[in-house]
């Protein structure tokens, strides 16, 4: 018979930042842009100009 290991507590509530375009981890220095008064973080600056050029072309809608 086995135990299940005792779960670590919850992890550090700090905020792990995600591209906005792409998903991925952005990392200790995210790029932030701040569009319509919403910031976004992004990991690299190409994803940052492809989000803004997407919202341009589709809206705010586009993402949620
Ligand atoms: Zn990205």
């Amino acid at each position: 018979m086995s135990f299940p290991l005792p779960q670590p507590s919850q992890p550090p509530a700090h905020r792990q930042e995600v591209c906005a375009m792409c998903g991925k981890a952005a990392g200790s220095s995210p790029i932030v842009e701040k569009l319509d008064g919403e910031d976004y973080a992004f990991d690299s600056e190409s994803c940052a100009l492809l989000f803004k050029r997407f919202r341009s072309v589709y809206g705010k809608g586009f993402f949620p």
